[in-house]
């Protein structure tokens, strides 16, 4: 059994060493990239299921390296949070959107709002404040078609500092969109202690709808629970007509999804927005 033990010991440590080595290497990799532009936003249009208008857009970071392959965010953002560059690289994302959203706005675009992915990183960071408003004064974006995203799991840890920190970004006059929602499990009186704008219907909920009949409760729960709160809901990762009917029977206002379009860079943003806002 000791042999075994010292065995699996070994196995495992090897494999540690490879894990960092491969994230170290993965580090420096995202930093470079950075600095030679490889990094680029594109945003993912939401609509109003009732006219199938856009009515915003979520920007959302993309890592193209120069051998023209695609890194998912899913892959390079945990190692942007775990060197600290996402402090860097989320401030580059927000000033890139609401240079994009002013630029929407010049173009006609005036009720349009533009969301942003903050991870928890930058939100627990002493300077997010005084980054998020000089990101708006430089840019001369409107705070109010301004949107944050954080997800659930954020939003249940540390209550009192979550808060205080929700409080203090809504005097700003930045709305806060709570995402994946229903993959936590936030309760409704901690919801209610939280001053945010919009819950954002995770897509593995949105995906079950059309499915068995129990498939749709949770998305059903969280649209009921987001209109007794007053609060706006779109809904996540609508692929086809039927999601979206249901979504729209359901009492869900907004959706996003290859449905109505995939994520898309900024120089076809305003191409789409003025063909689908006649
Ligand atoms: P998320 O915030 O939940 O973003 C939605 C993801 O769903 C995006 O993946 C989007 O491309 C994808 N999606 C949208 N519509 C559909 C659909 O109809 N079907 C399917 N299958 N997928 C759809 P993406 O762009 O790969 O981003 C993955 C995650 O990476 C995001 O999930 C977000 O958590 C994170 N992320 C992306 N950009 C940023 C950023 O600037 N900052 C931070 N902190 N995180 C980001
Ligand atoms: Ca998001
Ligand atoms: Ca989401
Ligand atoms: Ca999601």
């Amino acid at each position: 059994a000791k042999s075994q033990q010292r065995a699996g010991y070994f196995y495992f440590s090897r494999n540690m060493g490879v894990e960092i080595r491969e994230r170290v290497r993965m580090m420096h990799a995202l930093r470079t990239a950075f600095s030679h532009n490889e990094l680029f936003v594109m945003y993912q249009p939401q609509i109003d299921l009732a006219t199938r208008r856009p009515v915003g857009a979520e920007a959302l970071l993309r890592w193209r390296t120069p051998d023209g392959k695609f890194v998912p965010p899913d892959r390079f953002i945990p190692i942007a949070e775990y060197s600290g560059l996402i402090i860097e690289l989320g401030e580059w994302v927000l000033r890139t959107a609401c240079v994009e959203l002013v630029r929407l706005r010049t173009a006609g675009h005036r009720a349009f709002t533009m969301s942003v992915n903050v991870s928890q990183v930058q939100f627990r960071h002493p300077q997010f404040l005084s980054m998020l408003r000089r990101a708006l004064d430089d840019t001369g974006a409107p705070p109010e078609y301004v949107e944050l995203e954080i997800t659930e799991s954020m939003a249940m840890e540390e209550p009192d500092m979550l808060i205080e920190m929700l409080n203090q970004v809504r005097r700003t006059g930045v709305k806060v969109a709570i995402d994946d929602f229903g993959t936590g499990f936030s309760s409704l009186s901690h919801l209610q202690r939280l001053q945010v704008d919009r819950l954002k219907i995770d897509r593995a909920f949105v995906t079950e709808i059309t499915g068995s009949s129990r498939g749709s409760s949770i998305a059903e729960m969280v649209i009921q629970l987001g209109t007794n709160l007053g609060l706006s809901i779109v809904a996540e990762g609508v692929e086809d007509e039927r999601q979206a009917q249901v979504l729209y029977h359901l009492g869900c206002p907004l959706a996003q999804g290859y449905l109505f379009a995939r994520p898309m860079p900024a120089k076809d943003l305003g191409h789409w927005l003025a063909r689908e806002s006649l």
